[in-house]
């Protein structure tokens, strides 16, 4: 991608009204805009980092089974009257439709899911099985004003499980626990599990929480052994598990993974025929996972003053050629020259290229120095410059780093290909 060509440009001014940081640098580097409190169009960058995180977690849903579905986002609210939380779920969003029908904005998907499954189990040859998706959720929340973290319209993955019997169940909460740990190590966050209480879904919980002074929930992080619990649970100053010291922490929590009540499968008659030709009861789980609030998190704790430092698997493009004395024919050419180069997939080099993703700064008649903070804001991991100067060696750097590294063409393709 040419930067000239990208869509928007970066902003100098901190836009009014943000006070988070990951809301700032985000709207700052052209990543989202704000539509109002809480709802954010993505823009390109934005949109292909949001992109690269659900990827990672549709892999490792995958990965234990999980199928993909896409459910409404439009409900009827009968079905939210069958459950009670028409009245009860406090940030619903409610409208009528035509005939004065109410309908509901989907804030999660039991409603929907429980009676959907109900017309097709029927056996216990249909279960286990496990459906996800990735999509827009609704919550009239009344703070909506840490960027990403807590939007008004957010993306989530939600999984939801179906098993014979509560031991199927809980054999499979870990693997999808073992799955979240892997999702956020390859998308670059460090993660606690904490055990908590599970607000309007279930007694026990477990989330996931990254430890940062920005994130909304308080937390509680044994210095002996590592466990985390949740403020809500926690009584007295020593950790549940081992009785060590508990240090208190702010964070986000990314992740939420529970059993689901029976009520749910009770309300919508979701049954099976179990082999003793015996009607019982599914018992369910359901595995949450903030993909909008992750990528607020990444920032939060991915960033220095310049701008957002992105870890490589979510980052929008890998390498950010800076190109500067575009003027001069020639070495607007070499930079033309290694942008293309880069994006190939070159089978012949000592390491295979798989085509490297760019973006290249290509602005002609702007200053090195506004490049190179447009660079740092946007946070791209690889920085190359050329320029005049550029002989057989490029000059390489880091973003997370502030070493820079002269390397020819063929190590840098080595760098970046590793
Ligand atoms: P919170 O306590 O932060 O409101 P929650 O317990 O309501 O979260 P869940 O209903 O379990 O969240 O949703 C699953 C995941 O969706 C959460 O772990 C979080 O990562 C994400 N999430 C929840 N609410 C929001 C929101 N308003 N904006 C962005 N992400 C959200
Ligand atoms: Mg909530």
């Amino acid at each position: 991608m040419k930067y000239s060509r990208l869509f928007p440009k970066t902003l100098k001014q901190v836009p009014s009204g943000a006070e988070s940081l990951n809301h700032q640098l985000l709207v700052r580097a052209g990543f989202i805009h704000q539509e109002m409190a809480g709802v954010y169009t993505y823009l390109p960058l934005g949109w292909k980092v949001l992109d690269k995180i659900s990827d990672i977690v549709r892999e490792e849903m995958n990965a234990i089974g999980g199928q993909e579905i896409f459910m409404p986002v439009l409900h009827p609210g009968e079905n939210w009257k069958k459950t009670g939380r028409f009245k009860s779920f406090d940030v619903l969003y409610k409208l009528k439709g035509a005939g004065d029908k109410d309908l509901v904005l989907g804030p999660t998907h039991e409603e929907i899911i429980y009676p959907l499954l109900a017309e097709y189990i029927n056996s216990y040859k249909d279960l286990p099985l496990y459906l996800y998706q990735i999509q827009t959720k609704f919550r009239d929340e009344p703070r909506a004003k840490a960027g990403l973290l807590r939007g008004r319209e957010f993306l989530m993955k939600d999984l939801y499980s179906f098993h014979t019997d509560d031991d199927d169940r809980d054999e499979y909460y870990k693997k999808v626990r073992e799955a979240y740990f892997k999702i956020f190590k390859r998308i670059g966050i460090p993660v606690v599990k904490t055990k908590a209480s599970g607000g309007t879904f279930s007694d026990l919980s477990e989330e996931f929480q990254t430890l940062t002074p920005s994130g909304e929930d308080t937390v509680f992080v044994c210095s002996k052994c590592g466990a985390a619990f949740n403020e809500e649970i926690i009584k007295g100053k020593n950790c549940l598990d081992c009785g060590g010291d508990l240090k208190k922490e702010k964070a986000i929590e990314v992740g939420n993974i529970f059993p689901l009540k029976r009520a749910y499968a009770e309300v919508f008659n979701l049954y099976f025929t179990d082999k003793a030709g015996e009607k019982r009861i599914v018992s369910a789980g359901c595995f949450g996972l903030g993909i909008s609030r992750t990528m607020g998190a990444i920032v939060e704790v991915s960033h220095d003053e310049k701008g957002i430092i992105w870890p490589e698997s979510v980052a929008p493009f890998k390498v950010h050629i800076v190109g500067l004395d575009l003027e001069d024919k020639t070495v607007m050419g070499e930079a033309e020259k290694i942008y293309k180069l880069l994006q190939v997939a070159d089978p012949e080099r000592s390491r295979r290229t798989e085509g490297v993703e760019v973006l290249f700064d290509d602005r002609v008649n702007v200053s090195a120095g506004v490049k190179f903070a447009d660079a740092d804001l946007i946070g791209i991991p690889y920085r190359v410059v050329v320029s005049k100067k550029t002989g057989d060696k490029l000059e390489v750097k880091k973003r997370s780093g502030k070493e820079t590294m002269f390397k020819t063409l063929e190590q840098l393709v080595d760098i970046v290909c590793s």
